[in-house]
């Protein structure tokens, strides 16, 4: 208990710094730029924004939401993607305690808010994102089933990856402008990762990902927010879908297989 806080902890000041991170991925990726150098600008005046108002959350509050030298304001988004990673990270933690799969899933959380958000923006989904994210994951996995002794995992998370891929692949081809290439390579990375813990653990991520996207497009259609020609990104849903599945699946597929008797 005592080990599982202070791993929490420790999550949540990581997943502030990476949530920094995360939001330079959304800001500059569309663009094409460096996610490097150079450091952070303003973008309303250019000044190079200083180490002490570049603390996750906190400068925001400091400096009442206005950047130091122009004034302009700096928008509500950053500390909120700040502390939305912190957050993941946190649960990541508690879910998995300290273990080799954690630092993934970490990754994996932090990619797909970037992916998320993106997507939102700009109806893209990244290769700049999703193949980094593969390339970091999988050999944690690979780490992780070598240190505990369960290849079996690695060979669901292989499957799974095809299966999300497959799958999103098929509607793809049916629909190419209901469906992105994005969408289907996404489905991979969440393949792999879900799919890792268990292929059922997929079909409810992917399942709930169907499920939110209808609700949620019927219900911005009736109120009028969108018409039925306007398009809907599908990568969030994806995102919760797969975020919801990995923190609670086993309490789904529990009452899943309760309510069957
Ligand atoms: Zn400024």
């Amino acid at each position: 208990m005592v080990m599982t806080t202070l791993v929490a902890v420790f999550c949540g000041a990581i997943g502030l710094c990476v949530g920094s991170f995360v939001n330079v991925l959304i800001a500059r990726v569309p663009q094409r730029e460096s996610v490097i150098r150079p450091r952070s600008r303003c973008p309303k005046c250019g000044t190079q924004i200083s180490d002490r108002d570049n603390i996750p959350i906190l400068s925001w509050l400091l400096l009442r939401a206005r950047c130091r030298s122009c004034g302009v304001r700096i928008p509500a988004r950053y500390p909120l993607v700040e502390g939305a990673t912190a957050v993941l990270f946190v649960a990541a933690a508690v879910r998995f305690g300290a273990s080799w799969q954690l630092p993934a899933f970490c990754v994996f959380f932090a990619a797909l808010l970037a992916i998320s958000v993106i997507d939102l923006d700009h109806f893209i989904i990244p290769n700049r994102i999703v193949y980094p994210t593969l390339v970091l994951t999988i050999p944690m996995l690979a780490g992780a089933a070598a240190a505990d002794g369960t290849w079996r995992r690695l060979e669901d998370a292989l499957i799974g990856g095809a299966a999300g891929f497959g799958a999103l692949l098929i509607i793809h081809l049916i629909s190419p402008r209901g469906m992105g290439f994005g969408d289907v390579r996404l489905a991979g990375v969440i393949g792999v990762m879900v799919g890792w813990l268990g292929l059922w653990y997929l079909a409810v991520a992917l399942f709930l990902a169907f499920l939110m996207a209808s609700v949620i497009g019927v219900a911005l259609i009736a109120t009028r927010v969108k018409t039925r020609k306007d398009a809907v990104p599908f990568g969030p849903f994806m995102a919760s879908g797969a975020v919801i599945a990995v923190l609670w699946g086993p309490v789904i597929v529990d009452a899943y297989s309760r309510s069957r008797g």
